[in-house]
Formats: structure tokens, C-alpha cells, sequence
């Protein structure tokens, strides 16, 4: 079995499985207690937001813990958007392809009455900083834009953009969910305010998370009730989960540069074989993109067909977004980089990990290559190509 849907989710790292394990038989206190097991509890959560903060360049004080991505994701649209109307600024700039867990929330605060600006991404799913600056209004509140797109892997400017907002004074938030553990993130370097992250993305457990406020930024609450995090995000905190995120997060961290230079090896590999199937096309800029991520488009065929049949062959793909997986409607991220529905249909996303081996790499070429021409065998769209009867939009 091949497990390429990293960027869905990881499997836990044997590292964080230990620290999960052990915290929950021996710092099972509840951190806000003040005898000693509660005590402990605390003291080994506050570790592990030192640690995580060390990493990303940032003070304890500014990492709160959540639920994971998409929560870290609302808390810091919500707000800047509650900043932002109590200055009459109710502008927000972002882009076509983010997470649903921004942009559905965009689309929420649109329906308040803020008004969102989505910038283009271009053919090559990349965003440019001048247009970003171009976007800016006197009005804007917060341009959110994320640090690697989880479906075509491409990287964003995020350091250009952020020193952009800052001359301009306005918040900037990234969503570095696929980046961090994978490529080098640091909130100073990057002049970041806000930063999304969670912890099954970089082989650490499911439902965890944190989001990164730099001091002096007022957080709204999205969950009410006692006083953890600062106040700022109610709920008993979930220690096992936190230890194993950061005991997750350091191991990712010592081992990116290596992992980084093995994968893109392996990624340009899948890369060069596949793009000797015909009609195929690579999606998202074939450099600026994530160490672990291969996205192409196959003409005249469905994607949900090429999964099943490669999962037949033990290996285990998507098409795109798990959010998307189960609906007809296209990516949003491939129609953003401009590729037609019919296109868009045929498409696959290889996530990859350092388990992944160069004869893996071989078996996954020739497994697809095999599939798509037995998919193409009975595609009416295909029939119609070949007999000139509509345009190849891929070559
Ligand atoms: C997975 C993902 C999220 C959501 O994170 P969860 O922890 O699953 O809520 C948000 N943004 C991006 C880019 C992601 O890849």
C-alpha cells in the first residue's frame, strides 16, 4: 500500500504517538487545578507552547491552542473582522483558492456586510505581491492569503506579501497549514501577524491546532465559557493532544531539510513520468511548490474513477481537496489557475511523505499510466477528441 494523501492528512509519528500516550496516563490533571497533577499538567503545556513558539519565532503568549486548522482559521478572520468594523474598515482582501475554511468564512462576513476582494492566482497558482499591494484600500481590515495551497502545493510570497501589510498598516493573516513541518515558517522573518496551523498535517493527531496572534492583536472568542488561552479560547485544554503536537512538530522541524531535498527528488521524479502520459498537464508552478506535492490534469477522464482504480492497485490518492471529494462541483482551486471543467474533472492530487521509496515512485507512474488509458478507452469525451470532433485543451 501507498499512502499518497498526506496533504488530507498524515499518519502519526511513532514520536507523537509517546508523547500522547504518556501524557494521557501520567499528566492526565486538568491544568487549571492547582494541586499537583493539575500543576503538572500545566507546566507540561506550557512547554509545549514554548516550544512550538520557538519554532515559528514567536512568544509563548502568542500561540492559543484550537481545535486545529479551520478554527484557528475562523478565530482569526472573525477577528480582524471585529477590529476592522469597529474602525469602518470592512475590507478584506484574500485570494480565489484559499481553504474553505477561509473562504467560507469570507463568504459569511460578506453576507455582514464586509466586502472581499479575491485576488487572482494566475496560471502557475501563485500570487503576486504588487497585486496584493494594489488591492490595499484605506478600508482594508486583513489580507489573508495562504502560505502553500493544499491542493496544488504552490508556495505564496508570504514574506513580500506580509512586509507589504506592514508598511501599509494593515493585519495579515496566513493559513500555513500545509507549510509548517514542510518548509521553513517564521512569523518575524515573515513579517506574519496571525498564522493558522494543525497538527495532522505535519504527523501529529487529528483535532489539534493553534493560532499564532502577535502581541497586541485582541482575539474575539468563538467559544465562551472559562478563562484558557488568555481568556481567549474556552474549554479544558486538550493536553495529550498539545504534547503530541509539539513532540510532532519538533521531530517534523529536525528532519525537513533532509525530508525537503529526498522528496522534491522523488516529487520531480513523478513529475517527469507523468508528464509522459498524453494530454496531461502538471497544475501549479512546477518550482515554487511543497517538497511532498504532484497535481495533474488527465484529458478525457473523471477523476473519481482513476482513485478508485488506483486504489485497486493499493495506492491511495485524491483528486483534489477532501472537502471537494464527494461533490461534482471542480476544484475551486483548479478553476482558479484557469483550467476548464472538463479538465478540472480529470484530476490528481499525490501528497507524499519520507515513507515514500523511488520504486514506489516507478509503480505509481506505470499504475497511472495504465489506468488512464483504460479510462480513456471508454470516455465519450475522449472518443470525441480523437475524432477531431472537439479541441484538445491539453497537449
Ligand atoms: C487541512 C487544512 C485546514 C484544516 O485543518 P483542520 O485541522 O483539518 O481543521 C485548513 N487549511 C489548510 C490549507 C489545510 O490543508
Amino acid at each position: 500500500m501507498i499512502y499518497a494523501d498526506n496533504a488530507a492528512t498524515t499518519k502519526m509519528s511513532e514520536a507523537a504517538i509517546q508523547a500522547m500516550v504518556s501524557a494521557m496516563s501520567e499528566v492526565y490533571g486538568n491544568p487549571s487545578s492547582l494541586y499537583g497533577i493539575g500543576q503538572k499538567a500545566r507546566e507540561a503545556l506550557e512547554k509545549a507552547r514554548g516550544e512550538i513558539a520557538d519554532i515559528i519565532g514567536a512568544d509563548p503568549k502568542e500561540i492559543y491552542f484550537t481545535s486545529g486548522g479551520s478554527e484557528a482559521d475562523n478565530q482569526a478572520l472573525r477577528s480582524a473582522a471585529e477590529l476592522g468594523k469597529k474602525s469602518g474598515k470592512m475590507h478584506i482582501v484574500s485570494t480565489a483558492f484559499e481553504h474553505h475554511a477561509i473562504l467560507h468564512t469570507l463568504q459569511k462576513l460578506e453576507k455582514e456586510g464586509f466586502e472581499v476582494s479575491y485576488l487572482d492566482v494566475h496560471e502557475n497558482g501563485i500570487v503576486l505581491p504588487e497585486e496584493v499591494a494594489a488591492a490595499i484600500r484605506e478600508d482594508s481590515c486583513l489580507v489573508t492569503v495562504m502560505y502553500a495551497n493544499n491542493e496544488i502545493g504552490t508556495i505564496q510570497p508570504i514574506r513580500e506579501i506580509g512586509a507589504i501589510c506592514r508598511e501599509r498598516g494593515v493585519l495579515f493573516h496566513t493559513d500555513a497549514v500545509q507549510a509548517l513541518g514542510h518548509i521553513p515558517v517564521n512569523v518575524e522573518d515573515d513579517n506574519i501577524d496571525m498564522l493558522s496551523s494543525s497538527a495532522h498535517k505535519f504527523h501529529g493527531p487529528k483535532g489539534v491546532g493553534f493560532l499564532y496572534a502577535r502581541k497586541g492583536i485582541r482575539l474575539s472568542n468563538l467559544i465562551e465559557g472559562g478563562a484558557q488561552e488568555r481568556g481567549k479560547r474556552a474549554g479544558t485544554e486538550n493536553v495529550p493532544g498539545i504534547l503530541s503536537m509539539a513532540a510532532a512538530l519538533k521531530e517534523a522541524v529536525s528532519k525537513m531539510d533532509a525530508n525537503a531535498v529526498f522528496l522534491s527528488g522523488i516529487r520531480d521524479r513523478l513529475i517527469d513520468g507523468l508528464l509522459g502520459i498524453p494530454h496531461s498537464a502538471l497544475n501549479g508552478d512546477r518550482v515554487k511548490r511543497l517538497p511532498g506535492n504532484v497535481n495533474f490534469c488527465f484529458e478525457g477522464i473523471e477523476g473519481e474513477s482513476l482513485l478508485l482504480l488506483l486504489d485497486d492497485k493499493g495506492i491511495q490518492a485524491s483528486s483534489g481537496s477532501a472537502c471537494t471529494s464527494g461533490s461534482l462541483d471542480p476544484s475551486h482551486v483548479l478553476l482558479a489557475i484557469g483550467r476548464v471543467h472538463d479538465v478540472a474533472h480529470g484530476s490528481l492530487r499525490l501528497s507524499i511523505d519520507e515513507g515514500i521509496t523511488e520504486a514506489d515512485a516507478d509503480y505509481i507512474i506505470r499504475s497511472v499510466s495504465e489506468v488512464v488509458e483504460y479510462l480513456r478507452g471508454f470516455s465519450p469525451i475522449w472518443r470525441d477528441l480523437m475524432a477531431g470532433k472537439k479541441d484538445f485543451i491539453l497537449f
